[in-house]
């Protein structure tokens, strides 16, 4: 080759990396928890938000947009987080359940954007077994991980790691960005909390906080379901039977000893709460775990903000707070998820990118976990394969929702029968003010039972409107847009019973 030939080359070369230089590309840090209820973020108010939950993440919403109606299409841990890789339904990611594996040889977002100049990282919880694909880095607990000592697994193996789960994840976030990523290249990092998961482990240092107050509760958490068919009065998930003292609440043969639990051992042993009483007094142990928790993952997105501001990434990276789905406080006397109504449906999210995101904004469009990884290949300048089945919510970001966005979701929950919780199986159509449930199969009267509310009348969801005349016409309506909806997502025709 001539040496008029090499500099052009060199001089090609040079432009080419000019033209795609990390300056222009934005960073993308994903921050996810798991089971974080909007209940518990300050910045979506409610009644526990005069406890200041969450400065931090507050902190973030003021400064960015927060995001009042985005839900989930599977309300459960792994299917959440394939759905989050491949921006498609369960049905065809695979991921229908928790039991169930998960191919990781299918295309998800990370993959394409390592293909167009992209370090991507995942560090945290996936809990979708198997070795990850598609990040440069990856170090992950091994199914749901421990919260204290926990091990993690990577590329090299499994490795033991000292401390609190959610420090440790933030620690080897912060490393990663600091000391173990190519700085010429723009970076996907996704930071994945195992916290608040059951059973709310919070940090010794943690066990003070909420100690002399009462947690508000619910309205509804002595809820009789008589206003909804045979799931919600069969489910196993209520803090008066399926919350646990022991495992759940560390008070009991496990915890005797434990000195971060003496307090409530010394308690029950005194006093012995039952019916009622006993119920209110787990529900203030619960809450106030779970938000021990919560403030170490909150600490946790204050580091990380603070080390973006400290080091001038700040301006050019978009940060994104979400749950894996939401969760119950009490709220129709249960914990957990699974369901299609509100409190498990909804997640929160909240982005800031500055000069892009209008500080303190609120979105109230109908936003979905499938639009996640369109989303992040949006915000890289990278067009989305054809097979994935949600919509890029940039331009919702930028304040300028598209005229033609959806005006309806879809939904479909499968683990059942199952060891935990006894939801049964149920798919539905929601909109801003109607919802349709349809539960199905197994342990289902006549195989099928329907549920329709009017969330504008009954936001608490306390009356399923099903056999209500009133509602007749917008019944048959939302069946027919059920229909369209199984249609459009491609879902096997008859259910999945
Ligand atoms: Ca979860």
């Amino acid at each position: 080759m001539s040496i008029t030939v090499k500099k052009h080359l060199l001089k090609l070369s040079i432009v080419c990396t000019f033209s795609v230089s990390a300056a222009e590309k934005p960073n993308i840090i994903w921050i996810f928890s798991d089971d974080h209820s909007y209940q518990t973020i300050g910045a979506y108010g409610g009644r526990l938000q005069h406890l200041n939950m969450t400065p931090n993440i507050d902190r973030l919403a003021g400064q960015g947009m927060r995001f009042d109606r985005c839900y989930v299409s599977n309300s459960i841990c792994g299917p959440a987080r394939a759905v989050l890789l491949t921006g498609k339904h369960s049905h065809l990611n695979g991921k229908k359940d928790n039991k169930g594996g998960f191919d990781h040889d299918q295309m998800n977002f990370a993959k394409i954007l390592q293909k167009n100049g992209y370090q991507t990282a995942m560090i945290g919880k996936i809990h979708l077994n198997g070795a990850m694909q598609g990040f440069d880095y990856w170090d992950v607990l091994p199914g749901q991980g421990k919260y204290n000592n926990p091990d993690f697994i990577s590329a090299e193996g499994k490795e033991k790691n000292k401390g609190y789960v959610t420090d440790v994840i933030t620690d080897k976030t912060l490393k990663w960005l600091s000391d173990q990523r190519d700085q010429s290249k723009p970076f996907m990092l996704m930071m994945h909390h195992k916290a608040p998961h059951r059973n709310w482990a919070p940090a010794k240092r943690h066990m003070g906080k909420y100690a002399d107050i009462e947690i508000p509760e619910p309205p509804t958490l002595f809820d009789d379901y008589s206003g909804r068919g045979t799931a919600a009065k069969m489910q196993d998930m209520t803090i008066d039977k399926t919350m646990q003292l022991n495992a759940d609440l560390k008070c009991g043969k496990w915890y005797k000893n434990n000195k971060q639990y003496a307090a409530r051992n010394a308690y029950y042993a005194k006093h012995k709460p039952t019916g009622k009483d006993l119920v209110k007094w787990k529900y203030q142990l619960y809450m106030k775990d779970y938000l021990r928790c919560i403030w170490a993952v909150d600490e946790s997105v204050g580091r990380l903000m603070n080390y973006l501001d400290e080091t001038g990434l700040a301006k050019n990276t978009i940060v994104m707070y979400c749950s894996d789905q939401g969760f119950y406080m009490g709220e129709h006397g249960w914990f957990d998820k699974r369901f299609m109504y509100e409190e498990s449906y909804r997640t929160p999210l909240l982005v800031r990118w500055p000069e892009h995101v209008k500080p303190g904004s609120v979105n109230k469009d109908l936003v979905q976990n499938i639009d996640f990884a369109e989303t992040f290949l949006d915000l890289a300048g990278v067009n989305s394969p054809k097979e994935m089945q949600g919509e890029s919510i940039v331009p919702l970001m930028k304040g300028n929702t598209p005229a033609d966005w959806r005006s309806s979701l879809y939904y479909h929950y499968y683990e059942y029968p199952a060891f935990w919780h006894a939801v049964r199986r149920h798919e539905g159509v929601s909109e801003k003010r109607f919802k349709l449930i349809r539960f199905y199969g197994k342990d289902v009267p006549n195989g099928e039972e329907w549920e329709f509310f009017d969330l504008k009348n009954d936001p608490q969801e306390m009356k399923s409107e099903y056999s209500n005349s009133d509602y007749v016409d917008e019944v048959e309506r939302l069946k027919k847009e059920l229909h369209r909806l199984r249609e459009y997502y491609q879902v096997p025709a008859g259910g999945d019973a």
